[in-house]
């Protein structure tokens, strides 16, 4: 199954994604997380990445898209992925088509989450996340049962950077501007599913699941 994942930031892709990993079997790729875990090893993209998740911009697309490219290179990935948080912008859905052409690979469905921005700063700023297993937490609608560790695996829960009032309005602006956009070109492509993102997470997966059965 050859997934992608997309909409607003806190629209729950992160949290979604880690429960269709372990449904369908397949790697899950968060450009978000790379780019996370290579600030916190200090890596030369680390240091680029920083920079621009800093101040709610998005990471230039050389960078980007030769990350995702290496990714799906790797040898996990033949049997499927889900990619999240990629693409974000109209050059990288181009460059994704691209990458997937050279590998043979064609992409089964792009699920778009869609929340009204109403709900979204407050279900950012509640946002936790395990340092260790990745998976997302909210303080008031998903809360882990113990505070500030994860149920899963017993990581410490942390609070991103970037979940600050004002780089979600930056995230916001970029989103609408630069990312809105590739809905319609997967509409085109005739992959897209619409799913509401605003109910239970166990309804959003089973919705996204029933979805991708019909593509
Ligand atoms: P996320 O974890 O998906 O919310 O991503 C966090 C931040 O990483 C974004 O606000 C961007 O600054 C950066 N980022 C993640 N994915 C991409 C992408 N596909 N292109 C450019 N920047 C990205």
């Amino acid at each position: 199954m050859h997934l992608l994942i997309m909409g607003a930031p806190g629209s729950g892709k992160g949290t979604c994604a880690v429960e269709l990993k372990s449904y369908y079997s397949i790697p899950h790729i968060s450009t978000g997380e790379i780019f996370r875990k290579a600030i916190a090893n200090k890596t030369k993209t680390g240091l680029i990445a920083q920079s621009y998740i800093d101040k709610g911009q998005l990471v230039p697309d050389e960078v980007t898209n030769e990350i995702v490219k290496e990714r799906l290179m790797e040898s996990d990935c033949k049997k499927g992925f889900l990619l999240d948080g990629f693409p974000r912008n109209l050059d990288q859905a181009y460059a994704l088509s691209k990458i997937l052409k050279e590998l043979n690979i064609k992409l089964d469905a792009a699920i778009n989450l869609q929340i009204e921005d109403k709900y979204i700063e407050q279900r950012i700023i509640n946002r936790r996340m395990c340092e260790n297993c990745g998976r997302g937490y909210n303080l008031i609608s998903l809360k882990p049962k113990n505070e500030g560790i994860c149920d899963v695996c017993g990581g410490k829960l942390y609070q991103r950077k970037d979940d600050t009032i004002e780089t979600i309005d930056k995230r916001l602006v970029v989103y609408n501007t630069q990312t809105k956009p590739i809905i319609a070109y997967y509409k085109k492509l005739g992959i897209l599913i619409d799913v509401d993102s605003n109910q239970e997470i166990e309804k959003v997966v089973s919705e996204i699941i029933n979805k991708v059965k019909e593509k």
